[in-house]
């Protein structure tokens, strides 16, 4: 598939995989996706699996992403993980605002932002979430949503670290469900995102950002999101804890 920018296809483990069975997963996916170069693969596991993931993928195409991370360098933060701590790792991206942590930790746009500063000057990529609900949805408001989170969740960020900035456009409704955005509403997003990127940066900025979809991307319908122009990658869920539907998904990109 030409694509004017290259696919990412990550996967994010939420809270799934000790890790021993983090091993499993990723021993199976340097196997089935040893020689794929045209996609960038990322895998998210969470923070206690990272050391042992990280040391398994050395020799591979695969990547390391964390889920989250502090918008503070270091100190009195209990319980938070800092950049720095990450890339002890070779961790290189983290995902920031996935919607569970702004429903259930509350988490605002500003704060995004203020980790993706925090990630960028630790020369992280963030992986930036951002999406409707499905009452935003029905309410005609998948707009003026984005129009809010995605100025606000990259406030302070220059066009370069924009440009090294991914982001995920997950209809809230998507994820976890079954439901997957129909290929017209995830391109029309995505097109409107890059829209505001324009409006907000400028044009050539807006162009250099990767925007995946995220919301049960599986492998029967990867082909088809993969094929519109301003989708570049997938964020997957639940089909990025089994090899077999993950390394589908990274084959059925290509
Ligand atoms: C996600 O949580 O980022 C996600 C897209 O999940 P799923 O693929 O399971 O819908």
């Amino acid at each position: 598939m030409k694509k004017e920018r290259k696919l990412i296809i990550a996967g994010n483990w939420k809270m799934n995989k000790t890790v021993a069975e983090a091993l499993g997963l990723v021993r199976g996916l340097k196997i089935e996706l040893a020689n794929v170069k045209e996609v960038d693969i990322v895998v998210c596991p969470p923070f206690t699996a990272l050391s042992e993931v990280s040391k398994a993928i050395l020799d591979s195409v695969i990547r390391l992403g964390a889920q989250n991370m502090s918008p503070n360098p270091v100190g009195a933060f209990t319980g938070e993980i800092a950049a720095v701590m990450l890339k002890e790792f070779s961790v290189r991206y983290v995902i920031l605002g996935h919607s569970e942590r702004r429903q259930y930790q509350k988490e605002s746009d500003a704060l995004i932002a203020q980790k993706a500063l925090a990630a960028h000057a630790a020369s992280l990529k963030p992986i930036v979430c951002v999406g409707e609900t499905l009452a935003e949805r029905e309410a005609g408001q998948t707009e003026k949503v984005l129009q809010t989170q995605v100025p606000g969740s990259l406030a302070g960020l220059t066009r370069e670290q924009v440009a090294e900035t991914i982001i995920a456009y997950e209809p809230v409704w998507a994820i976890g469900t079954g439901k997957t955005a129909t290929t017209a509403q995830a391109q029309q997003a995505h097109a409107f995102i890059r829209g505001l990127l324009a409006q907000l940066f400028d044009e050539s900025t807006a162009r250099r950002v990767r925007i995946q979809y995220g919301g049960s991307v599986k492998p029967a319908n990867t082909r088809e999101l993969m094929a519109q122009p301003d989708v570049d990658g997938a964020l997957v869920g639940g089909a990025s804890l089994e090899v077999r539907s993950f390394a589908d998904i990274v084959k059925n990109s290509i």
